[in-house]
């Protein structure tokens, strides 16, 4: 689970991440009122108005009505209001939104922190993700802050620093020491370093985090360091125990299809092709999507309804399915081990009858226990849904599906 930028840096602030103040308003005079409340705070006369949606590259990015970027400076209070109207409410495009953007509800306004000093304000990345190959953790550093990472990592990756850690020991201080030396700091900002990466690390920990990622961390002209942006991505399974993590969620970021379908219990991931699939099992459903591309078609979905699917979860999957618009034929593909092939055969006929006006075909492969049974009841139930037993009779079934739409 994603949440936003304002909802992240609170979530590091209470383990004593130092960030850029912010406060978050949903209107222009709510961002007129944070403006001043933060320059009572913090004495800045100049605020940072960020677009608060889940996407990156909002700097760059561009509203849609009003050609605005995302993220915008105001240098006085008076540009506040013109500012905040000319982005709230807006559609954001970034290069993560894809071209339909993002609707932006909330903005973050924020004090200034690139002002002029004795040294010129320096931009650098860090981030704590779980590297899956190793099994621990590893915190992932540059001097190339404020820029795409993608770009570091494929054009420069020796400019990456990576320093592995130990879930069980956790992080020592001589590695973050080693992270703030070998980004070159000295002085109050190398001791500022390090204390940022060590509670950045118990942040992540305690939140059972899966990514913590600041781009840009800030190097002020006067040698503080501190979070500018703030992206942490929440492991889904872990936040039954983090009840105020799992209330930031904000379902208007997320797909409506993918949410109706978590409210099912289904895994399904929207996806864009024309063929919709509904499987048991998550294996066999990356083999049907394979199936489904070597038959002429896309995947429309990927879609497990587990092991114990029954007539209930076969409807509820029916119907995600058929809301996508795309979706010319579905396949259903289900391998008979703990259910029972005339179970899930008469599963279908209820849903089908149940859902009524399904316009698109439907191929039924059933294999395993009870597979005969199963194709009988489906080829005589005088619906528009075909059977089929071997995984190629059902690949053929559905190019021939496609070759009629
Ligand atoms: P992103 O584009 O979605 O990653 O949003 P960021 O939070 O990283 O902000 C984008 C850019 O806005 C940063 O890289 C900075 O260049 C700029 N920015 C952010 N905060 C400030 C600020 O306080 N002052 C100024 N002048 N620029 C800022
Ligand atoms: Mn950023």
């Amino acid at each position: 689970m994603n949440i936003h930028e304002y909802q992240a840096k609170e979530v590091l602030k209470s383990y004593g991440v130092k960030i850029q103040e912010g406060i978050v308003a949903s209107s222009a005079e709510e961002a007129v009122a944070a403006a001043k409340k933060l320059n009572a705070e913090t004495g800045t006369s100049w605020y940072v108005l960020k677009a608060q949606i889940h996407a990156g590259g909002r700097g760059k990015g561009t509203i849609k009505e009003t050609g605005s970027r995302g993220v915008v400076l105001a240098k006085s209070l008076d540009q506040v209001p013109e500012i905040a109207k000319n982005i709230l409410g807006g559609t954001l495009v970034t290069i993560q939104t894809g071209e339909e953007g993002k609707k932006v509800k909330k903005i973050l306004v924020a004090q200034d922190v690139y002002y002029p000093g004795e040294s010129d304000p320096k931009e650098y990345y860090l981030s704590i993700l779980l590297d899956r190959a190793t099994g621990s953790n590893v915190i992932m550093a540059s001097v190339e802050g404020g820029m795409d990472i993608e770009e570091v990592a494929e054009h420069s990756p020796e400019k990456i620093i990576k320093e592995w850690i130990d879930p069980q020991i956790g992080i020592q201080g001589y590695q973050a020491r080693k992270v703030a030396f070998k980004l070159g700091l000295e002085g109050n900002a190398f001791k500022e370093m390090v204390k940022f990466i060590l509670s950045l690390y118990k942040a992540y920990e305690n939140t059972d985090a899966s990514q913590v990622e600041i781009n840009p961390v800030l190097k002020t002209s006067d040698n503080q360091i501190l979070a500018v942006d703030a992206k942490v991505n929440l492991d889904d399974n872990a936040l039954y125990r983090n009840k105020n993590l799992a209330a930031m969620r904000d379902l208007d970021e997320e797909d409506p299809l993918e949410v109706e379908a978590g409210e099912s219990g289904l895994n399904y991931v929207k996806l864009d092709g024309n063929v919709g699939c509904m499987v048991n099992g998550a294996g066999l459903a990356m083999a049907t999507m394979d199936m489904i591309k070597l038959s002429g078609g896309e995947p429309a979905n990927f879609l497990d309804v587990g092991g114990g699917a029954n007539a209930q979860t076969v409807e509820a999957g029916f119907r995600i399915i058929l809301k996508d618009p795309k979706v010319k034929a579905i396949l259903i593909n289900v391998f008979g081990g703990i259910v029972r092939c005339d179970r899930i055969a008469s599963g279908v006929v209820e849903a089908y009858k149940s859902i009524g006006d399904i316009r698109v075909p439907i191929i039924v492969r059933l294999q395993g226990t009870n597979a005969e049974a199963g194709a009988k009841i489906i080829d005589e139930s005088g619906l528009k849904v075909t059977s089929a037993i071997t995984l190629k009779e059902a690949a053929e079934k559905v190019q021939q599906v496609l070759q009629n739409v």
